[in-house]
């Protein structure tokens, strides 16, 4: 069988981070309903990613598939293929567990539906908190983040950071706090750079993370108005023949030359290979430059819905203010069968 060797990066509480994780997010489909189908194909293609020496594993409260993922984990350490201490687990805190007692009880039930007994990193992850019935609770981060501190202390995880936060958040958040974030992950990918709260995250010890690291550029997120590159971009195939690479490839060796960690989701075994087969080439400085051009602030994930929360975290289009948020956002069961709380 193939095998990769992911490098890690320390975190600033000295815990290795692999560079590239497996993303568990199965997304919405057209109506906003969680697309559950694909949890059997992500459970497979997860064991496969163990197998071939993937070691960091992304998911979250609302991906619904806690359950799923920590059966796989499991298998994997009772098979002896990994150790409980080989494999890096985030998951994350949703919008109506802002509260600080919350805090606990969100990551205690995360830890009861991943069936383990500590996770490696927990992420606030968003910076609104909005109650199941859509409330604006207008709840101060610094005090969700005293709840973190708290599970932290507590054993429940091992380290702790925030998903979605600015620089004006980010700035707030470590000059108020006792532990600072480890991760913030955020969006990016080659249309949307954020060179600017890289920087500054990065400049604090802040490990970035990209989530969606291909951007428009995979053909389910080819949207009407999306921007280049897409897969068959003469500038992006030309850079992938140049090193006998793909050019979802040349995507992620970018992030990782910029010293972020990537987390791309796939259910389809080759490309977790092909994902993850990025650590033994390097982009040269034309390319480098060439690859930034692309960046134009476009962002794939833009949740309008949530533009009228307090502490929502981009700018704001004006005139969608309206929108409501989608059921699937606020109150769900877990697991396949959508029957664990
Ligand atoms: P990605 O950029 O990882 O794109 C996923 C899509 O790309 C899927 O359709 C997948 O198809 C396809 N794909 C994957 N690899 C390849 C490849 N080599 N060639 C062609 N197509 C490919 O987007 P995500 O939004 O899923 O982001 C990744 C992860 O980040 C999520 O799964 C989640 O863990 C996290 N995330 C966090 C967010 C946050 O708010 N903190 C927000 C969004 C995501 P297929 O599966 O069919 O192979």
């Amino acid at each position: 069988m193939a095998k990769v060797s992911i490098p890690t990066i320390k975190l600033n509480n000295g815990i290795e981070f692999p560079a590239l994780g497996y993303g568990t997010w199965l997304g919405l489909n057209d109506k906003m309903e969680f697309e559950i189908t694909d949890a059997r194909k992500l459970q497979d293609a997860l064991s496969y990613a163990i197998d071939i020496g993937y070691r960091h594993i992304d998911t979250a409260h609302l991906y619904r598939v806690e359950p799923e993922v920590g059966e796989v984990i499991n298998k994997k350490i009772k098979d002896g293929v990994v150790k409980r201490e080989d494999i890096f687990v985030t998951t994350k805190v949703w919008h109506h567990h802002h509260k600080q007692a919350d805090v606990e009880v969100a990551v205690r039930d995360s830890l009861r539906r991943l069936n383990l007994d500590y996770v490696d990193l927990v992420l606030v992850h968003w910076p609104m908190s909005i109650s199941q019935e859509g409330i604006d609770e207008k709840i101060d981060h610094l005090e969700t983040w005293r709840g973190f501190e708290e599970v932290l202390k507590k054993g429940l995880t091992r380290s702790i950071g925030v998903s979605n936060f600015n620089i004006e958040q980010m700035k707030r958040l470590l000059a108020n706090c006792n532990v600072p974030p480890a991760v913030n992950q955020i969006e990016i990918n080659l249309n949307l750079g954020q060179k600017e709260l890289v920087d500054y995250c990065q400049s604090k010890g802040v490990v970035v993370v990209a989530y969606s690291p291909f951007g428009t550029m995979v053909p389910s997120r080819n949207y009407p108005d999306s921007p280049e590159p897409k897969m068959d971009n003469p500038t992006m195939l030309s850079i992938a023949k140049k090193h006998g690479k793909t050019v979802t490839q040349i995507a992620l060796r970018y992030l990782y030359q910029r010293g972020i960690v990537s987390i791309p989701k796939t259910v389809t075994k080759s490309r977790v290979l092909e994902n993850a087969s990025i650590f033994d080439f390097q982009l040269d400085d034309e390319d480098v430059a060439t690859l930034a051009q692309f960046d134009n602030g476009f962002r794939t994930i833009r949740p309008l819905f949530w533009q009228p929360y307090e502490n929502y975290p981009f700018d704001v289009v004006p005139g969608q203010e309206h929108e409501d948020i989608p059921i699937s956002l606020l109150k769900w069961k877990n697991g396949v069968n959508g029957d664990i709380e």
